[in-house]
């Protein structure tokens, strides 16, 4: 376990907007969680993945943040054949230890930015496969009464982007099992390559953001209605709707959280005025 007091989260965002927290907490297992939030019943607290889907609008924060980023991150193969991730692995290192053991699944995720823990609680995903499709079951720990718990897929309540752990912040998501499928190596690898290489050719990647901002309503395409408000290229302070990418909003010149929330607030009202849409942001606000 590791604490560092006056701790920088500019680069556990990936909008790479400034902010400090008054500590930063990085935990290695399970022992060690459950021991800090029943020592630290009434401490206010702000639990981080990777910090793909956050925007962080304070400069900063009082809360402790517990970071799940590359710490508390095996990966095993159980003897059943499940694969086995803890909260802080990355799911590109999962898409990869899949690969390596011949297993597909989890192609998508090689180019997902998120630890387990996010993508569980997101329900991520990306060309109509969604983490809720090789899920198995989820390890948590309930801070209603600071015990461990195990929930299956069915009972996760997942739906596109949200599941039964958005609803439920109480709950802390420790580890998950998936089921892959044997597959070729060449065809997962290649899969993997391919999707990436779509991804990276529309996605604004040489700028810091945090994915697509909105959840794509129904039957339309967040970045189409960016083009036809003319909204692409739109900016306040250090933050604009990217040219590349309508859905995403990247920081272009040191943004501040309050730039990116008062995008959000002019796209919401231009989008409502002209398709009486109530867009949904799908990023977290903290
Ligand atoms: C370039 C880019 C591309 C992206 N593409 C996609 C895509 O194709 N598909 C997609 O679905 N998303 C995409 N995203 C968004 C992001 O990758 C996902 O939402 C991801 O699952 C977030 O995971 P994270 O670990 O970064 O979570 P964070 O952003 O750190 O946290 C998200 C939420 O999960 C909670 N949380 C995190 N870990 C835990 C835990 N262990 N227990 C309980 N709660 C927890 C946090 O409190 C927070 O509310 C993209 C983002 C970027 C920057």
């Amino acid at each position: 376990m590791k604490f560092y007091n006056h701790f920088d989260l500019t680069s556990f965002n990936s909008y790479r907007i400034k902010a400090k927290c008054n500590r930063a907490i990085f935990f290695d297992c399970e022992e060690e969680i459950q021991e800090y939030y029943q020592k630290n019943k009434d401490t206010k607290n702000v639990l981080l993945g990777s910090g793909h889907n956050i925007i962080l609008a304070k400069e900063y924060y009082t809360e402790d943040f517990i970071i799940f980023n590359s710490n508390f991150n095996k990966i095993n193969l159980t003897e059943a054949g499940l694969l086995e991730i803890e909260a802080g692995a990355m799911m590109w290192d999962a898409a990869q230890f899949a690969l390596d053991h011949e297993l597909s699944g989890l192609e998508v995720f090689w180019d997902i930015p998120s630890s387990l823990g996010g993508a569980v609680v997101m329900n991520a995903g990306a060309s109509g496969e969604e983490i809720k499709d090789v899920l198995v079951k989820v390890r948590y720990l309930d801070l209603t009464d600071n015990t461990i718990k195990e929930i299956l897929k069915d009972d996760i309540s997942f739906e596109y982007r949200n599941s039964f752990f958005q609803k439920n912040t109480d709950k802390i998501v420790l580890k998950a099992w998936l089921q892959l499928k044997k597959g070729n190596k060449e065809i997962i690898s290649e899969k993997m390559e391919t999707i990436k290489a779509q991804r990276w050719a529309k996605q604004p990647k040489e700028f810091p953001n945090g994915g697509s901002v909105f959840k794509r309503p129904e039957g339309y395409y967040v970045g189409a209605i960016m083009d036809e408000l003319g909204l692409k290229a739109y900016a306040i302070g250090g933050a604009k709707i990217s040219e590349k990418h309508g859905g995403f909003i990247i920081n272009y010149n040191n943004a501040t959280g309050q730039d990116i929330l008062d995008i959000i607030t002019e796209v919401k009202k231009q989008v409502w005025k002209k398709y009486q849409i109530d867009l949904e942001v799908e990023q977290r606000v903290i």
